[in-house]
């Protein structure tokens, strides 16, 4: 008997890839994980999924999964996430997020693996010319987190032009929330992104939040974000699994909800769904941050058939809560 085929997934030890590995058992599908533990948890895999532990990067070792486990599409999630990081450390970026990217496509088309689904960025666009954004407005990053994505896009469009190989370039506005089920969630203990750290001070792991500019060209001069829910965000990664077996072409896709919220307005939403009031300090911008980003998400919907079922920023941040009150339970 043949072994059955798998899907090989990239980061699927942190926070998205996690929850990518949840979602495919549930569809019956295979996975395999391969993770450096960097910022990934063993413990997030569960215990039937294979784990690897190694870098995307190493050509020798994704060809040998590949052949090994019959891998029919890889999911790249392995990747670092933080714009003012980027912004400081580059070429750490562009060697594990661009540099790694390739070893990964290269595998796939030496090893003959048909389909690719990359997680790419809003940060692609930097500041867009018109907000909602949709994926026919140019490409802009200004940080080298979204030049560093860019470079794969590009990288992929040059190369399923030149070989078999179909992919989706899932562009994420930001994810945030945790598994409805509390079965996973964003485990980093020094994470940085808005939600994450707004939960953390409503629990007290915190002193409280910092407000990065207040000066932006916006409503109430914070910056405004799209926050699509890991649940939904994972779906639309099924939904381009089934798109690209389908035959379907290539496809560049935003994912988001188009709906935008300032960070005074999420960390107002985090004060009243969790009850707790607690320090905002008002800072100075951060280093690489756009004012405004809004995904426009027709594409999604019609191209991808992604439905969005958990879009609603209190649902986001209650998950979000659950899953930090279960951290701080398991750490007691
Ligand atoms: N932000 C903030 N305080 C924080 C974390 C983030 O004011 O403790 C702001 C950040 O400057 C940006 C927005 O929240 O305007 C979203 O930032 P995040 O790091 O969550 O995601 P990004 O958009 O950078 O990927």
């Amino acid at each position: 008997m043949t072994d059955p085929r798998h899907i090989l997934v990239s980061g699927g030890a942190g926070y998205i890839g996690s929850h990518m590995v949840l979602a495919l058992l549930e569809a019956g599908e295979r996975p395999v994980v391969v993770d450096d533990l960097s910022t990934g948890l063993r413990s997030a895999v569960p215990p039937q999924v294979p784990l690897i532990e190694g870098s995307s990067g190493d050509a020798a070792l994704i060809g040998g999964l590949i052949d090994r486990y019959k891998v029919e599409a890889i999911i790249h999630f392995a990747a670092s996430i933080v714009v003012p990081d980027s912004v400081a450390h580059p070429l750490a970026y562009y060697a594990n997020n661009t540099v790694n990217a390739r070893a990964m496509i290269a595998a796939a088309v030496e090893h003959g693996v048909p389909h690719f689904v990359f997680s790419s960025t809003a940060a692609v666009y930097g500041e867009p010319r018109e907000v909602p954004v949709d994926e026919a407005q140019p490409t802009a990053p200004i940080n080298p987190y979204g030049r560093s994505k860019l470079m794969v896009e590009w990288m992929l469009e040059d190369t399923a032009k030149a070989h078999p190989i179909s992919y989706a370039a899932l562009r994420y506005f930001n994810v945030a929330g945790a598994d409805p089920h509390g079965r996973a969630g964003q485990s980093s203990r020094d994470a940085t992104h808005l939600i994450k750290t707004a939960v953390q001070a409503a629990l007290g792991k915190r002193s409280g939040i910092d407000v990065f500019g207040t000066d932006y060209p916006t409503k109430d001069g914070s910056c405004i974000r799209d926050y699509v829910h890991v649940s939904d965000l994972v779906q639309a990664h099924l939904d381009a699994l089934r798109y690209l077996r389908g035959g379907a072409p290539s496809l560049i896709c935003n994912i988001g909800y188009q709906a935008g919220f300032s960070v005074l307005e999420v960390i107002d939403t985090v004060k009243r769904v969790s009850g707790v009031d607690f320090e905002v300090r008002l800072r100075q911008r951060r280093a690489g941050d756009p004012a405004c980003l809004v995904a426009a998400n027709a594409r999604a919907i019609t191209r991808l058939g992604w439905t969005p079922r958990h879009n609603d920023l209190d649902s986001i941040v209650r998950d979000a809560l659950n899953w930090e009150r279960q951290l701080a339970a398991s750490s007691d």
